[in-house]
């Protein structure tokens, strides 16, 4: 008989938590985010969380003794797939034994926590822009970049579950900014939202009220303001190299770029498929397609869905 049962989705981020009960084709059902809280320890973080999930069983009409499972897809770095971690974003999370803890939550039912980078590529995969694909890069450009790369259909996870690291794969050695790995000129470095952002100040850039973020840059570009142009050709720039790296690596058919830069348009993805054709020379990189990720905010919720759903393609972790 066919599983029928939903599975309780979250999704951990520094700017919030979410959770959604998902029926077994990726539907949600049900969802609820709250902001991620600031100034909390460790265990009220969690009571948040334990809240959050109750809530939105509750809004499904659903007993946790009615679920397949739980996914969770988290901010790295992570111990995986142990699911301690250590959300750069979530600095009273040291190592939290999150897996552990919603195994607890919710016994004898299987509980898989990923990257939440991993969880947006596994749905854009397996709902999304690289639906149909065997061989697919996922990047996800917000104030970091993360990726996740599928080959043959299945998830790659890599000695340490870290595969498809694509935001360190290095794009200017020479002249490019110092990332936050220590290292130097990474996709990463050049690309997230505030390295644009400081970069763009460099060049003279003076955003309007409040913090400055990469939307609003972008934003400024499309009214026309070149240093908003500029800091997407950079981005876009930047991507190329680093995507024909991958593609000849890898021999990708699809690479799906999501995130709140992806949002930018053809400023982001002329440049990006300029550079990408000037270095993907070779007859087989040169068919790799680039395409926005199709899956808009629910996009983390859906993988962490498919963690269950579907484990042999999106779970090699026990
Ligand atoms: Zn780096």
């Amino acid at each position: 008989m066919k599983d029928s049962r939903p599975v309780l989705a979250i999704d951990i981020g520094g700017t919030k938590f979410a959770a959604g009960v998902a029926e077994p084709g990726g539907r949600l059902i049900a969802w609820a985010q709250t902001p991620t809280p600031r100034d909390l320890d460790s265990e009220q973080l969690w009571r948040t969380l334990d809240t959050l999930l109750t809530r939105v069983l509750a809004s499904a009409g659903i007993a946790a003794a009615d679920l397949a499972g739980v996914g969770c897809g988290c901010g790295g770095p992570m111990e995986w797939p142990a699911g301690l971690v250590s959300p750069l974003n979530i600095p009273a999370w040291r190592e939290f034994p999150l897996r552990g803890r919603l195994a607890g939550r919710f016994g004898g039912i299987p509980v898989r926590v990923h990257n939440d980078a991993i969880c947006m590529v596994a749905a854009e995969h397996w709902r999304g822009a690289g639906r149909g694909r065997s061989n697919v890069l996922g990047i996800v450009v917000s104030t970091g970049v993360g990726g996740g790369l599928l080959l043959d259909g299945r998830l790659i996870a890599g000695a340490s579950g870290n595969a498809g690291h694509i935001g360190h794969v290095v794009v200017d050695p020479e002249d490019g900014p110092p990332c936050v790995c220590g290292g130097r000129g990474c996709l990463e470095a050049v690309a997230r939202g505030p390295a644009l952002v400081s970069w763009a100040q460099g060049e003279g850039w003076r955003p309007g009220q409040g913090d400055a973020t990469a939307k609003d840059l972008a934003d400024d570009g499309a009214q026309g303001h070149p240093v908003g142009r500029a800091a997407m050709r950079r981005a876009g720039r930047a991507l190329g190299i680093a995507i024909a790296s991958a593609t000849h690596l890898c021999d990708l058919e699809v690479v799906s770029v999501g995130g709140g830069l992806s949002q930018a348009g053809a400023m982001l993805f002329d440049p990006l498929e300029e550079a990408l054709r000037t270095h993907a020379r070779l007859e087989f990189a040169r068919q790799v397609r680039v395409v926005a990720a199709a899956l808009g905010q629910s996009a983390g919720l859906v993988g962490a869905a498919a963690l269950i759903f579907k484990p042999k393609r999106y779970w090699s972790g026990d």
